[in-house]
């Protein structure tokens, strides 16, 4: 489990990563979404980008619906360890496996991006409700992360209850695109995976890859560009830039769905 800060960082570079793709990706099927199937996804990728932290029980993000995510969490860790120690060489560490193992690694993303699409297709009355309501959960439980996990379960729980609803009872069901839902949800996951490699342990992204013999190498940038997670470098730096990448990409891409037309004739984009 990293220190409590970290929350809102991971949850923040969600967003901020989603408003980029959408924003950059102009051409494609991903960047022309509906204002709502915008945010459905802005929603997805925010609380996705908790999810590969499931993996830890005593995490704050397994704490968000309280024994259920718990449980979930405690099944994962051992599904986790046991591929750790299956699939690891001799120059793999000795470690546990159980975090920061199967779910920070792009296989991982890559099935979670086919799992939400297929869920989000087999029903948008109810399957799609019940999604937003879990990745509502994990984006107000990574946002709120001075909330007390064991004591404010509820709140957590009551607040996605809420945000999920307003969210339904504003959006069509049928206007959130299936595949959109599952490329957010993938993207999450991977705006995750690069937050925990710039942190000292790095990210075993590549994973069954080898790298140096390693199928559980460690992605990570060169020394001087790591950081102490949660540490001073984080707060003062990280936090504010991706606030500013999500709310400037976030711009962009809205206003290409037809939102925000008092944007209009406001060069938001320089690169175009
Ligand atoms: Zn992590």
């Amino acid at each position: 489990m990293g220190p409590v800060s970290t929350g809102p960082t991971h949850a923040i570079s969600g967003l901020a990563a989603w408003a980029a793709v959408t924003a950059l990706a102009a051409d494609s099927a991903i960047g022309n979404l509906s204002t709502k199937g915008w945010l459905v996804g802005a929603i997805l990728a925010t609380g996705a980008a908790l999810l590969p932290d499931l993996d830890h029980p005593e995490s704050t993000v397994s704490a968000t619906f309280g024994p259920v995510t718990q449980a979930a969490s405690s099944l994962l860790n051992g599904l986790s360890s046991g591929l750790y120690r299956l699939t690891r060489t001799k120059r793999d560490s000795k470690r546990g496996g159980g975090h920061r193992g199967f779910t920070h690694t792009l296989v991982f993303a890559v099935i979670a991006t086919v799992v939400t699409t297929a869920i989000v297709q087999t029903s948008r009355s109810w399957a799609l409700p019940l999604l937003m309501f879990f990745f509502c959960g994990l984006a107000v439980r990574g946002i709120m992360h001075k909330w007390s996990p064991r004591h404010d379960a509820l709140w957590i729980t009551g607040t996605a209850l809420i945000l999920t609803y307003a969210c339904l009872k504003w959006t069509d069901h049928s206007d959130a695109n299936a595949a959109a839902c599952g490329v957010a949800v993938g993207i999450g996951c991977i705006a995750h995976y690069l937050g925990d490699a710039i942190t000292e342990q790095g990210c075993p992204i590549l994973w069954p890859v080898p790298i140096g013999l390693k199928t559980w190498y460690p992605v990570a940038p060169p020394k001087i560009l790591r950081m102490r997670t949660g540490g001073r470098v984080e707060m003062a730096l990280v936090g504010p830039v991706l606030t500013v990448v999500a709310i400037w990409m976030s711009a962009i891409a809205l206003h290409r769905t037809g939102a925000l037309p008092m944007l209009d004739g406001i060069r938001l984009a320089p690169w175009t």
